[in-house]
């Protein structure tokens, strides 16, 4: 028989995970809350185990899910990125049940979770990194702590929950007077998001880029990279659109900088998959911001550019197989772009269009064109998850032709039913500045113009009603 993996997650990643494991030539086992009777995460599994209505609890419920690969005698489980990927509690149920997490440790997991005790370890490895405090002590404390920093290190000042992340948590403070309101909320709204009321203060890097370095590390001691990621391009501190590799400075700044990622990951004694994420100012120094436990929304674009699958490497890893390859084999061609296809309305804020039913899907592809998605024609968007219809993933020799084969993919999408994010896309991969390969992370906010185009709803209902007709009188939609 066939050994089995679960995959503690949903839609996308949850596709993206089985992919892998199937090639691996293992058994994949899904399990899925109610609103998602009908994603294809379910069709592509060998077995499904429904955990419960949920919605979102049944995802994060460690207990079911564990009695779920149990019952259907899974070895091992990937718990994908996002819900459980980076809680401990869930590494630790798994180690105790004798089931494989596929990550690093539930040690390394909660060190690292922790962004404060993530950076008195970098500190004692002399990894370089922006001055800031450890927690701040409760109540008024705290915020005279808070106001000493401010004074030696001036404003601004980034005030972020200790246990946060994918890019909540994080506030911009420009006044002793925001400071002392501020501190209060954050402090509530850490513990609501987080479970955890910490928060601390980190000197702010000024329109910095934001470079990040994948990492792969053996139970052996064998830690290597796989190069470096540019995620400049964010909106409220979230990632928008990722490339690879970063264009910044040269070759050498490059590799100094993926070298301080060895050494990170080897100061917290990582293992597994991993991404060391640093800041850039503009005199190119740069500082370690966090690492993150997990595989990443936008490892497809490392994938492109090295021809490693990181997925199937994370796996085998977790089963006890040494890395196959070495960091001399890794090589780096061409560029590649991945973007996060939403069905949300930029325009109005990045509203998502949940609840709306796909009416026409139709997907471009061509040479170094991948999709990583779970949307079909005729699926309806659940209002209860994430917005992402579909990952866009391009790689080309040169930078060039890497943006016009994302501009020539983006025109080719035909989407009807929900607004998408594709509109904005098409302008900022026209955008000469982006075309240039010139951006940090104020890019949204310095080009405001980029969220003016023409609405296409409209066309996209008429399409829809159109292809509703044609469907009605019996001629093949799918021909039009
Ligand atoms: P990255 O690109 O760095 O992997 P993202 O912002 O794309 O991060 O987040 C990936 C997924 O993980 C998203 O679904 C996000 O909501 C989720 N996520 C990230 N950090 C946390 C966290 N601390 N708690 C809960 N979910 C998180
Ligand atoms: P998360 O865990 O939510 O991913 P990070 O600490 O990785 O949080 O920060 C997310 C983003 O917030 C960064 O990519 C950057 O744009 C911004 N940011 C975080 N810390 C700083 C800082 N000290 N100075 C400037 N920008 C920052
Ligand atoms: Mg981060």
């Amino acid at each position: 028989m066939k050994k089995k993996i679960l995959v503690a997650n949903r839609g996308e990643i949850a596709i993206r995970i089985m992919r892998a494991i199937q090639e691996l030539d293992y058994e994949a086992v899904a399990v899925y809350e109610t609103p998602d009777k009908d994603s294809r995460h379910i069709r592509l599994a060998s077995e499904a185990v429904l955990l419960g209505d949920g919605p979102r609890c049944d995802y994060l419920n460690i207990e079911k899910i564990i009695k779920a690969a149990k019952h259907t005698g899974a070895c091992a489980i990937h718990p994908g990125y996002g819900f459980l990927a980076e809680n401990p509690d869930f590494a630790k149920a798994c180690e105790e049940a004798g089931i494989i997490f596929i990550g690093p440790t539930s040690k390394v997991i909660s060190d690292l979770g922790n962004k404060v005790i993530a950076r008195k370890i970098m500190a004692e490895a002399g990894i370089p990194m922006v001055p800031g405090t450890p927690n701040l002590s409760p109540g008024e404390d705290g915020v005279q702590e808070a106001l000493i920093f401010a004074k030696k290190h001036g404003y601004p000042i980034m005030l972020k929950a200790t246990c946060g992340g994918g890019g909540r948590g994080i506030r911009l403070i420009e006044s002793d007077e925001q400071m002392r309101k501020e501190i209060p909320v954050a402090r509530s709204e850490a513990k609501a998001a987080f479970n955890d009321d910490s928060v601390y203060l980190e000197k702010v890097v000024i329109n910095p880029k934001h470079v990040e370095v994948q990492i792969i590390a053996d139970k052996e001691g064998t830690t290597i990279h796989l190069g470096t990621r540019d995620c400049s391009i964010q909106r409220r501190n979230q990632k928008l659109i990722e490339i690879a590799p970063s264009m910044i400075g040269d070759k050498e700044l490059l590799e100094k900088i993926c070298q301080t990622a060895v050494k990170a990951a080897k100061a917290s004694n990582y293992t597994n998959a991993g991404t060391v994420e640093f800041l850039i100012d503009k005199d190119f120094n740069y500082y370690f911001m966090e690492i993150n436990t997990r595989v990443q929304v936008e490892h497809t674009v490392t994938e492109m550019i090295t021809g490693i699958d990181i997925v199937r490497t994370q796996i085998k890893l977790a089963m006890g197989k040494p890395l196959s390859f070495s960091q001399n084999d890794v090589q780096l061609r061409g560029h590649a772009i991945e973007m996060r296809l939403n069905a949300e309305d930029p325009q109005a804020d990045f509203m998502p269009e949940g609840g709306k039913t796909v009416s026409v899907y139709r997907s471009p592809g061509g040479y170094g064109v991948r999709l990583d998605g779970f949307v079909y024609q005729g699926y309806t968007i659940p209002q209860v998850y994430d917005s992402l219809l579909v990952k866009l993933t391009v790689h080309g020799f040169t930078w060039s032709e890497t943006v016009s084969r994302v501009r020539r993919c983006l025109q080719n999408f035909e989407i009807a039913g929900p607004k998408t994010t594709i509109p904005f896309y098409l302008n900022i991969v026209q955008d000469p500045d982006f075309i240039k390969g010139d951006f940090n992370t104020s890019f949204l906010d310095t080009h405001p113009q980029l969220f003016e185009y023409k609405e296409t709803s409209n066309e996209a209902e008429k399409l829809s009603k159109l292809i509703a007709e044609i469907h009605h009188r019996g001629t093949n939609p799918y021909a039009l």
